[in-house]
């Protein structure tokens, strides 16, 4: 995983909190369907170049339609 803006090696696996909250967000998506409901506990990437900071989740395929 690449920083988009100057394409630096980033530091992945970085763990994502809102302050002052013990637990950390959730990214979900409602769905069609069986399992009508996709979450998942996204990840930060940081870029230690820059400081540019993307999210990301392992489980990404189930959020596909
Ligand atoms: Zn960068």
């Amino acid at each position: 995983m690449n920083c988009t803006h100057c394409n630096n090696e980033m530091v992945k696996g970085c763990n994502v909190n809102v302050e002052g909250v013990i637990y950390g967000i959730k990214i979900s998506k409602k769905r069609k369907g069986l399992f009508n409901k996709v979450s998942a506990k996204p990840k930060a990437a940081v870029c230690s170049n820059c400081g540019y900071v993307a999210f990301y989740i392992d489980d990404f395929k189930q959020f596909r339609e």
